[in-house]
């Protein structure tokens, strides 16, 4: 069997699309759909992810302005840069790129932002409000990973799936949004003693751990669907630069085994940037009124 690949790259243009439909339909209610990014200490891993977010907002129409703080900016400067952003009527969603400088408190900053302006979700009102099932800002990441796993047209009540990691960014809000599926649901983390007896008999694996390899194709059921999340960057002498990224599932064995399966890039990843902007594009509508 070989896998069918879904193609978040796709997926996520076809999003972009409709986003940007939307955006222009916005036009006359409000000047531009506008997201802040945050960055702090010139970290070359968070400039990727701002450059990947900033190419897909100005796709769908938005406005997406940087804001960064030099290396060696103070906690206190950080937080006054953000209370900047919640108390801007222009700006509709903030995002703070991550890793933080050394020294700050980074779930501190998280939660500094305006919870109808924290646009990836991750405030504790946000995380509650999906404890609780309530539709508003979702966890970006979860919410890309569980609409693939949707997408390939399964049925979630009664399906077995098992989620690898327990990450407030992903596992935890991944299980959270298929429970409310009536999917059955197993966790898997660090402390789980046999992860394959789990994984062999899911009808889906989603897995978040950011361990290249952890996933094989021995360790799946025939026709599963694979969700990786994962994104590592492992030494590859043959790759530009010496380096590759990858996932956390071992791609050449596992979709020999696999009915559907996510690539590592081009899979959860950039679905995740348009869960951003379709947050974006909720929450000025929201702080609009339209
Ligand atoms: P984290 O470090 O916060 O959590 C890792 C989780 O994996 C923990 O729950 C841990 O218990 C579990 N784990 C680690 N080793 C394990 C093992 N050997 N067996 C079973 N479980 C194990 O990580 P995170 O922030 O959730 O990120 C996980 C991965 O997902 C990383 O590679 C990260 O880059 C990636 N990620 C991708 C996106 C995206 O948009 N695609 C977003 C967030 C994170």
């Amino acid at each position: 069997m070989t896998a069918k690949l879904i193609d978040g790259r796709a997926i996520a243009r076809r999003i972009e699309g409709e986003l940007a439909a939307e955006v222009e339909r916005l036009r006359g209610a409000l000047a531009a759909v506008t997201l802040v990014s945050i960055d702090a200490g010139e970290n070359a891993v968070a400039a990727l992810f701002q450059r990947g977010q900033e190419r897909a907002a100005l796709r769908a129409g938005m406005r997406f302005v940087r804001r960064s703080l030099p290396a060696g900016a103070r906690e206190e400067e950080l937080l006054a840069l953000v209370r900047a952003q919640n108390g801007d009527p222009a700006v509709h969603g903030v995002i703070v790129q991550r890793p933080l400088p050394e020294g700050m408190d980074t779930r501190r900053v998280l939660d500094a932002v305006l919870p109808e302006k924290d646009v990836e979700g991750m405030h504790p009102a946000n995380l509650g409000r999906t404890l609780r099932g309530e539709t508003g800002l979702l966890p970006c990441t979860a919410r890309a990973a569980v609409d693939l796993l949707l997408g390939t047209g399964c049925e979630p009540r009664g399906l077995e799936v098992v989620v690898i990691g327990h990450s407030e960014i992903a596992g935890k809000p991944i299980a959270l949004l298929l429970l409310d599926r009536l999917a059955t649901v197993t966790v898997c983390h660090i402390g789980t003693r046999d992860l394959a007896r789990h994984t062999r008999g899911a009808d889906a694996v989603l897995v978040a751990a950011g361990k290249p390899n952890l996933v094989t194709g021995d360790m799946l059921k025939p026709g599963a669907v694979v969700i990786d999340i994962g994104i590592n960057q492992v030494a590859d002498a043959k790759a530009p630069g010496g380096t590759r990224i990858v996932g956390d599932v071992d791609f050449e064995s596992a979709r020999r085994v696999a009915g559907w399966i996510t690539p590592v890039p081009g899979g959860v990843g950039p679905v995740t940037v348009a869960m951003l902007l379709a947050n974006t594009v909720a929450a000025a509508r929201r702080q609009h009124g339209v």
